[in-house]
């Protein structure tokens, strides 16, 4: 048998007290969050809170999010195992980890080039297979890989950039933070029969998304 993973229980229970007991339900998110190794995802001493239920820095001026709130934004994805998906603001890779253990296959564009290669790394070492990580303006999506089932904004967004929308697939659904740069509401988009309906669920605090359809640096 192999060596249990000494953070186990600190991720066991990270899901139980932050995630299950707060109301996200779907039992491949809560899966995926008990099994990716969320530590090898953060740099420095700061790993030593990586099950702790807040954001964490990872370099760069970028943080990692809470992890309820990824929780929470993968369940709005309601992702099937055969689905494809573009994750914008790869950052430390966690979330692309999470999407990629539900997932069939995950897009992840990062604008700043040396994060990009940390999340290459992380994913690497979390032996993710079906991430790929691509350094570019995520606001302008990745067409190269459209139509994508899921679609996943980690950034704050005055609105939902355009390309996105063209570039989800029938059935599809997108979520996003939107609003100002202090504060938004997390907006979830689904497509059907070529119309978008829009649900909006509660506030979050994002780092900017810089880009031609987001903020401008
Ligand atoms: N999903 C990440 C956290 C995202 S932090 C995780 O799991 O750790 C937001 C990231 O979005 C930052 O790394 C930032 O550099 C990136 N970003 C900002 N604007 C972007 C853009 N236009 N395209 C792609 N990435 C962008």
């Amino acid at each position: 048998m192999a060596d249990r993973d000494p953070w186990q229980d600190a991720r066991d229970r990270m899901v139980d007290t932050q995630i299950a007991s707060r109301g996200v339900t779907d039992i491949r998110v809560l899966a995926a969050m008990r099994k990716v190794p969320r530590h090898l995802f953060i740099p420095g001493p700061a790993r030593e809170s990586a099950y702790s239920d807040y954001p964490l820095p990872i370099g760069h001026g970028q943080t990692i999010s809470q992890p309820y709130i990824v929780g929470v934004m993968t369940a709005l994805l309601a992702l099937r195992e055969q689905d494809r998906v573009l994750e914008i603001g790869a950052g430390s890779g966690y979330q692309a980890a999470i999407l990629g253990t539900i997932a069939r296959e995950v897009v992840s564009i990062e604008r700043i080039p040396a994060v990009a290669e940390l999340a290459r790394e992380n994913l690497a070492r979390a032996g993710m297979r079906n991430v790929r990580v691509i350094v570019g303006d995520g606001t302008n999506g990745y067409a190269d890989g459209a139509p994508y089932d899921a679609i996943i904004v980690t950034a704050a967004t005055p609105a939902v950039p355009a390309p996105l929308v063209t570039q989800l697939a029938e059935g599809g659904r997108l979520v996003a933070p939107v609003g100002s740069r202090d504060l938004q509401e997390l907006v979830r988009l689904t497509k059907r029969g070529g119309q978008v309906t829009r649900e909006t669920f509660g506030g979050v605090v994002f780092v900017p998304l810089i880009g031609e359809h987001g903020w401008e640096a």
